[in-house]
């Protein structure tokens, strides 16, 4: 027998050891004293000790063999601190003949441990996440070979799925169960409102309940065969994306390459040549895959991890047979939590959830603008939550601050249901206002309308007390779809949205496609730059039949009504003369058919890029109306991505230059009395909405929730002085105005949003 098959033989009678171990009834605590005791004996060590997290940056001493006894549950270190805080803190190996000449070592004399000199510590982790450290230690003075270090990896990530599995619960902090204790996660606002619920998991966590195996001829097996039907289905998913878009088809590349990898597979095959079943194989090295990510900085070697990553989730999937569909019953008041989510996908799940919580994300995300349109809070760039939470766990949102609170404890949810009452308060307040008009101290009337997209928006109309519907986003109704909605099918809900509106204006915003917003039934683009890219009505205007199908179904609904109509992305006068004749062609048609047409028909363009601010004075008299989308123009004029939170929030809304810029368009609209209306996402921030309104925008349009704070704000205010304030911060040569604008409002003792 060589010496490398004695080890092999050693390593799996080890982890034989630590599942009977793991079988048998017993407490968390004795578990880990016999397996400290058997993992120092078959490595033939003198001491095994493991130190779990007691908390986010201390560990703590959990069991060992070999060291002062007295010193388990006692000895206690930060993270960073000495050897064990330095394996914890950087998630790596230390390997050392010379342990108390190592830089950080630090000696506890409690432990008595300075007679040793050898020293291995391992992480303890599980999917980027860091349980605690494995240490084994001998006098005699050497390091531990290759193929020890190796062994002992397999031990360490066996304790951490016993510990997932909840093996070594018990008294004390450091031994509670996992995932049983509250956590909080700060992210960003996404969209405000507080909710309570139960967690339900978009992308449900595949479970790895037999760690060890001790057939490794039948894992082996198992591997190449789910290998295997992992490299049909990347090939078959490469096949179905052949000429679409490019990133897809690079992930699936990438996909393909790992699926390949010899590097990959071989890691794999030696861990179960070590005693680990096949799964358990497969989440090792994505445990160390993930630990990478933590570490790597370049944007494209993350890209890559996270689609190896990925691709491990699917293996996981088809070994485990856990699908997405694990047959869980979605809980009642969900929340939702995912890594990311696009808009379409969550608009399948609609009105039914209470809040939703993303790892990444982004403010101006139309997923962001999904959520906000179906007011459900939401909170971005929570991280780490889809590795803690579980299925049907209590989650409070608070939308407002960014903060989650998962698994809470009573005094949170005392403090948050508290929070929510103040909100229940405040919209009676808002409801006291419903009906009357957003008119400031100082006589200026500012009309609200609301922003809209589905159906399931319309009974906000009579609710939020909005005068109108400034924007109605149509391509929500066909991001919802899986095919290509019909004529007939667009008419009839345009129609049955005008009816819910009662008569008031509504303005449908022709299809904005492109960006962010991509139909699963279009070919993608292959775009550097999407958002700059082809979209919006560059793509009506290229391939007119959707354009005009729509147009069509406009013309249609509206059926001798009233019909107002917009178009996107209006970037020169050319474009809007372009769109004006399409449409002028689908009414002629419309009349050639002897079909009613609309009884009044205004036409206008959204102002989403600076360089149609600047359009000769002609297209200030044609153009009907405009509307300000600033979404888009903002991330244009400061040449910042609006889901790209590292750059978006560098940049104030009340910037004085942006300011500037939007009193500029204020005038040059009341120059050729071009009605001007503004309907991003600040339209619905009280404080903005108010700086707007006091340079001149008399129609702000907003997601419904937003209508009460803004209307309570304005009816506060003296616009005059307002604009006043604005003009003198800016003289004073500031970046924002805001802060002046914030004392200003102090001052005036107004009662902000809840
Ligand atoms: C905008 O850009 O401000 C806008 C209202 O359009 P969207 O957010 O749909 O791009
Ligand atoms: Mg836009």
């Amino acid at each position: 027998m060589t010496g490398q098959e004695t080890h092999k033989t050693n390593s799996r009678q080890l982890l034989g050891r630590l599942r009977s171990v793991m079988a048998e009834e017993g407490e968390g605590q004795e578990r880990l004293d016999q397996i400290t005791h058997l993992i120092a004996e078959e490595t033939h060590c003198e001491v095994c000790s493991v130190y779990l997290f007691r908390d986010e940056e201390t560990l703590e001493l959990c069991a060992t063999e070999g060291l002062n006894p007295d010193s388990v549950h006692q000895t206690r270190m930060k993270l960073g601190e000495g050897l064990v805080g330095r394996v914890a803190k950087y998630g790596k190996v230390v390997n050392t003949a010379d342990a108390p000449s190592e830089k950080g070592f630090r000696y506890m004399p409690e432990t008595g441990e300075e007679i040793f000199s050898s020293f291995l510590g391992l992480p303890i982790q599980r999917l980027g996440e860091n349980l605690g450290v494995l240490v084994v230690q001998s006098k005699t003075a050497r390091e531990f070979a290759d193929e020890e270090v190796e062994t002992m990896e397999v031990v360490a990530m066996v304790l951490a799925e016993m510990a997932e599995l909840g093996a070594f619960v018990g008294e004390g902090a450091a031994l509670s169960a996992r995932h049983t204790q509250p956590a909080l996660f700060h992210g960003h606002s996404g969209q405000e409102g507080a909710e309570e619920g139960h967690v339900w998991l978009h992308e449900p966590r595949v479970v790895v309940t037999n760690p060890i195996a001790d057939d490794p001829q039948r894992e082996m097996e198992r591997l190449h065969e789910a290998v295997e039907a992992l490299r049909v289905s990347v090939d078959q998913m490469l096949d179905g994306a052949k000429g679409g878009d490019a990133e897809q088809m690079q992930v699936l590349e990438a996909y393909r390459m790992f699926a390949n990898s010899k590097g990959w597979m071989r890691r794999m095959e030696e861990d179960i040549g070590r005693g680990l079943s096949a799964e358990a194989a497969v989440e090792k090295e994505q445990s160390t895959a993930r630990a990478r990510m933590e570490q790597v900085t370049d944007q494209y070697l993350r890209e890559r991890l996270h689609d190896l990553d990925d691709l491990s989730n699917r293996l996981l999937r088809i070994l485990t047979g856990q699908g997405a569909e694990t047959g869980a019953e979605m809980p009642a008041n969900p929340v939702l939590i995912a890594r990311n989510i696009g808009p379409a996908e969550l608009l399948d799940y609609g009105r039914s959830l209470k809040g939703i919580v993303l790892e990444e994300g982004s403010v101006g995300s139309h997923a962001a603008i999904v959520a906000r349109a179906l007011a459900i809070p939401l909170v971005i760039h929570a991280e780490k939550i889809t590795t803690e939470a579980l299925n049907g766990d209590h989650i409070m949102v608070d939308g407002d601050q960014g903060v989650v609170h998962l698994r809470p404890d009573e005094s949170v949810v005392a403090a948050f249901r508290d929070k929510m009452a103040m909100h229940t308060e405040a919209l009676e307040r808002y409801a006291s206002i419903r009906d009357k008009p957003a008119k400031s101290l100082d006589g200026h009337v500012v009309k609200l309308d609301m922003n809209a997209g589905l159906m399931a928006d319309l009974p906000s109309l009579d609710s939020s007390g909005a005068e109108g519907v400034g924007l109605f986003r149509t391509e929500l109704q066909f991001l919802i779809r899986n095919k290509m909605p019909r004529r007939g099918e667009l008419s009839a809900l345009y129609g049955q949205v005008m009816d819910a509106a009662h008569g008031v204006r509504v303005v449908f915003r022709t299809l904005d496609i492109g960006s962010d917003k991509v139909l699963p039934y279009m070919t993608a683009q292959d775009e550097p730059n999407p958002a700059m890219g082809w979209r919006a009505i560059r793509v009506g205007l290229d391939k007119p039949g959707v354009l005009r199908m729509q147009l069509q179904a406009l013309l249609r609904a509206a059926a001798g009504r009233p019909l107002v109509v917009m178009f996107p992305f209006i970037a020169q006068f050319e474009e809007y003369k372009a769109a004006v004749r399409q449409l002028g062609k689908a009414l002629a048609r419309e009349r050639a058919l002897g079909h009613p047409v609309p009884l009044d028909l205004q036409v206008g363009a959204m102002l989403e890029t600076p360089s149609i601010a600047f359009a000769p004075d002609k297209f200030f008299e044609e153009v009907g109306f405009l509307s300000i989308g600033g979404n888009d123009l903002k991330q244009f004029f400061f040449a910042a991505d609006r889901e790209n939170e590292r750059v978006r929030r560098r940049y104030d809304t009340l910037n004085v230059s942006f300011l500037s810029f939007i009193e500029r368009i204020v005038e040059r609209c009341r120059e050729h009395e071009t009605p001007l209306s503004f309907c991003g996402e600040d339209a619905g921030r009280p404080v903005e909405a108010a700086c707007f309104a006091a340079l001149g925008m008399d129609t702000l349009s907003m997601r419904p929730a937003s209508i009460g704070p803004v209307k309570s704000m304005i009816r506060q205010l003296n616009l005059s002085e307002l604009r006043d304030v604005i003009h003198a911060a800016r003289d004073t040569g500031v970046q924002s105005v805001r802060p002046m604008v914030m004392d200003y409002l102090k001052e005036k003792n107004v009662t902000m949003p809840a």
